[in-house]
């Protein structure tokens, strides 16, 4: 029988096939890396999401190399031009509009097709079903095992997710977790009645409804205790099961737990964690799929540059106005005094709530200059 020649060894390894590990495959090919990508999955990869993409992720998509005029036309997809809160009781709203370019929804399985299409087409190699099972050391970088073969590579990047196994056989696993709650995701066939991102607010949590298509859209609920379904979690949210009176559900419900959680540490010798692997905020952020495109550009980066100390501390700039956000949402979540309070001080005074979302979507320079070296010596200091 012929010996097969084996493949070369690729230079990065990455494990998970979702937005963080394609993201950080395209950006690493783009720097000229060979990646080979294994995910225990089958593509294009559905999960319970929000499918909101804020401006700053739109930004992070163009700087993967995305042209979005052409390739958005060519998908499925809205356009999101800001936010609403509302309060349902007692009632408030308030809305900002985005300053600068909008944001998307995008269903998630086409924007896992979109990211995949551009991977494949800079010569990422796929390796479907195959769940890892170990990884070891060698002398050339790491080994790891699947149900179905033997890979090598001399950098293995974890994006699998927030139980993720590549974290914890590199010691990653160190976390403060601040919040668990739980999410679910149905699509409503309705002409969207908003081009803006709704969040309502009531005692039982949050449901966000993001346009997806010109016929339909996703709402999210979360809370912290158990979601029977859609159509009882709607229950806590009268002014929008109004809206959806007239609207049948458009695919199977999904369900996934929302984690907000910081991890001590992202990189261990030729190991770096991207994504939720690495450390999450809630969802009701609608930041994780934007964190995870500007943590590909900075680990790609790095890697080129062959020092990963150097996305450990990109990793900390990024992620912190994000957790502080989450945390601050949550305990307004957590409090309905607060909450009512608030809303109705962003409703008498929406330039607040302006102000904020622009901190949240990455333009806190423009508010108060010097405001990342700031947050970022903070967090050196928490953690350090
Ligand atoms: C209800 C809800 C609403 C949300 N709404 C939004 C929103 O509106 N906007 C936003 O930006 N973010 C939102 N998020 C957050 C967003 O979904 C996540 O941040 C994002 O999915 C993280 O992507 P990831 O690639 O890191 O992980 P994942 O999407 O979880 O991908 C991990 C991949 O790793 C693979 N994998 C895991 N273990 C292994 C293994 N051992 N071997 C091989 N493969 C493995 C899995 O199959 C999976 O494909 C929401 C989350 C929830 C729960």
């Amino acid at each position: 029988m012929p010996l097969s020649t084996p493949a070369p060894q690729p230079d990065i390894l990455v494990v998970g096939a979702g937005p963080a590990g394609l993201a950080a495959a395209i950006a690493s090919a783009t720097k000229g890396l060979q990646v080979e990508v294994v995910d225990a999955m089958l593509p294009p990869i559905d999960k319970a999401c929000g499918e909101g993409l804020m401006p700053d992720a739109m930004r992070a998509l163009a700087g993967l190399g995305f042209n979005l005029n052409r390739d958005l036309r060519e998908i499925e997809n809205h356009p999101l031009g800001g936010i609403r809160f509302l309060n349902e009781q007692p009632a408030a709203s308030t809305e900002a509009i985005f300053p600068t370019n909008p944001g998307r929804g995008i269903r998630r399985t086409v924007l896992h097709q979109l990211l995949l299409d551009r991977a494949l087409a800079l010569g990422v190699r796929f390796h479907w079903e195959n769940s890892v099972q170990s990884i070891e050391a060698i002398s050339s970088g790491h080994l790891l095992r699947t149900n179905r073969k033997t890979l090598r590579a001399r950098y293995l990047i974890g994006a699998d997710g927030h139980q993720s196994r590549i974290a914890a056989w590199a010691g990653l696993s160190e976390a403060t977790i601040y919040s668990r709650r739980i999410g679910l995701r149905q699509h409503y066939a309705i002409a969207p009645w908003s081009n803006l991102v709704e969040v309502y607010w009531s005692d039982h949590g949050q449901a966000y409804v993001t346009p997806t298509a010109p016929n339909e859209v996703c709402v999210a609920f979360l809370s912290n205790t158990k979601i029977p379904s859609a159509e009882q979690a709607l229950t806590n949210y009268p002014t929008l099961q109004r809206e959806l009176a007239s609207a049948t559900p458009s695919s199977v419900p999904r369900g996934s737990i929302t984690l907000g959680r910081n991890l001590r540490r992202v990189t261990a010798n030729n190991i770096a964690l991207i994504g939720d692997a690495s450390g999450s905020v809630d969802s009701v952020t609608g930041s994780g799929i934007g964190l995870s495109f500007r943590h590909a550009t900075a680990l790609a980066a790095a890697l080129h540059d062959d020092d990963l100390s150097q996305y450990q501390h990109a990793h900390r700039r990024i992620q912190l106005p994000a957790s502080l956000m989450s945390r601050g949402l949550l305990l307004i979540s957590g409090s309905p005094r607060l909450r009512a309070q608030l809303l109705h001080s962003f409703e008498r005074y929406p330039i607040i709530f302006e102000r904020l979302l622009q901190v949240h979507i990455g333009h806190r320079a423009c508010i108060f200059p010097g405001i990342d070296e700031l947050l970022a010596t903070g967090l050196h200091l928490l953690t350090s």
